[in-house]
């Protein structure tokens, strides 16, 4: 089966043409990613005056913002508001609790104000329960988080399978606030706006090395050198060895997506008829969502394969005419994967290992709207916010335990939980 690259490149607006660094530059700040992170930290410091130029090893969105599943979910992925208390502290707890709750309604703000093109919706978000014990755990957490102004509702009974047309759940938890965005619709768009207003772009540019040397940053751009007052890094899960520390410092897991050509109506049938997406509960999850033209967009996880490529097709291929009978017989037309970031603690981490240094990743998979958050809050930083007033802890690098044993045996450890899911989930009836 031919495999072309994400449906999302197919169905974008085509991007401005990329620019290309020919020679030595100086700017006021570096920016190296031109995912959403990226992007969005160029466009605040163009808006503020400053001489901004982004370095993207491959095109405009080529990491994960470009093949993401598009669903903005206004919530970290950590269970409890005392998690949250834990990993963050007492004084940023509640300033991060409701930056993340809001990240949703900002984005689609942001969406709105500039007028970017990228079918966005705000209809909601079902985050459904696979098993009793996952309906009990998610209800006594969204309660907890309702007590923050999160505004969860629940769904019972033939409710989920009603609004979604997915069978195997029985109950689930609704976040009115969520929605979808078209994710390489939405970096593309960055990318215009970023540039209209000064941002300089561009793209193949990998930063090979850099530098501080007489209070300044030496960057080495694809052989030429560039020199900045203040360096952000923006690269997330595709981060290398730029930054001591950086990479090792998130685990990268990766996650796997398949999407249809248009379906009929009939194909179709009541899959997610009133434009929410969807999610569930499994320790290896999937989402979901119905595009405008009715194709289908299914995902999960998956893993990178010891001989290259990405594993866990198989699991996303069997799953989807499980979860969506109406689909069954229908061709997956299009594949494609990326990686995803963990922190251990599972919240985003802002650094400053250097003077004039800033690195901002780690959004677990619950990037779409907080990367934005991030690149907003790091363009403050390096426009001389104190770093006591943003709304995350600036926190030392620290290395993700157990890392390489968790990379190396990825496969394994996902097909055994998976396995656990499979019983779990089957046990709902
Ligand atoms: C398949 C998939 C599905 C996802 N689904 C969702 C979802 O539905 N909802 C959600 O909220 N989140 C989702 N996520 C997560 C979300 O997409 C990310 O958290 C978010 O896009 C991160 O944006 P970013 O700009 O920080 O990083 P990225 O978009 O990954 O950008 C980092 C960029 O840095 C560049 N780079 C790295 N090193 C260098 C260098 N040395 N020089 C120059 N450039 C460099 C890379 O080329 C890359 O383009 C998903 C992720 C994946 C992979």
């Amino acid at each position: 089966m031919d495999i072309p690259d994400a449906l999302w490149r197919q169905t974008a607006p085509d991007a401005l043409p990329a620019e290309r660094l020919s020679g030595a530059r100086h700017c006021d700040v570096a920016v190296i990613g031109g995912g959403f992170t990226g992007l969005r930290a160029a466009l605040e410091l163009a808006e503020a005056g400053t001489d901004v130029a982004v370095f993207e090893a491959g095109d405009v969105g080529f990491g994960a913002s470009g093949r993401s599943g598009g669903q903005v979910n206004p919530m970290l992925p950590v269970a409890r508001p005392d998690d949250l208390r834990r990993a963050v502290g007492k004084t940023y707890f509640e300033r991060m609790a409701q930056t993340a709750l809001g990240s949703a309604d900002d984005l689609f703000d942001f969406i709105r104000k500039y007028q970017i093109q990228c079918d966005a919706r705000q209809h909601g978000w079902v985050r459904a329960d696979h098993c009793a014990t996952a309906r009990k755990v998610a209800r006594r957490n969204a309660d907890l988080w309702n007590a923050f102004g999160a505004g969860f509702e629940f769904l019972d009974g033939e409710e989920v399978t009603r609004l979604t047309g997915a069978y195997g759940y029985r109950t689930a938890t609704v976040s009115p606030r969520g929605g979808a965005v078209q994710p390489m619709s939405l970096v593309r768009g960055l990318d215009r706006v970023a540039r209209a207003a000064g941002a300089k772009i561009y793209s193949f540019a990998p930063v090979r090395s850099m530098q501080r040397r007489d209070g300044a940053w030496h960057l080495d751009v694809a052989g030429m050198p560039v020199t900045a007052k203040t360096v952000i890094v923006a690269t997330n899960g595709y981060s290398d060895g730029l930054v001591k520390g950086l990479k090792g410092s998130v685990l990268p897991l990766f996650s796997t997506q398949i999407a249809t050509e248009p379906l009929t109506e009939e194909q179709i049938g009541p899959v997610l008829r009133g434009g929410h997406t969807i999610s569930d509960t499994r320790r290896l999850i999937m989402y979901a969502r119905r595009e405008p033209g009715n194709q289908m967009v299914f995902g999960g996880m998956g893993y990178r394969r010891p001989g290259g490529g990405i594993g866990g097709f198989s699991w996303i291929l069997k799953d989807a005419p499980e979860t969506f009978p109406s689909l069954r017989g229908v061709e997956w037309r299009y594949r494609w994967g990326g990686r995803v970031a963990l922190t251990e603690d599972r919240v985003p981490h802002l650094h400053e290992p250097q003077p004039g240094l800033i690195a901002g990743l780690g959004y677990n998979g619950r990037g779409v709207a907080m990367s934005h958050v991030m690149g907003r809050v790091m363009a403050e930083r390096a426009l001389g916010t104190p770093a006591e007033d943003l709304p995350f802890p600036v926190t030392k690098i620290a290395p993700y335990r157990f890392r390489t044993p968790q990379v190396l045996g990825a496969g394994l450890a996902m097909a055994f939980l998976r396995m656990r899911d499979q019983r779990e989930w089957r046990s709902v009836g």
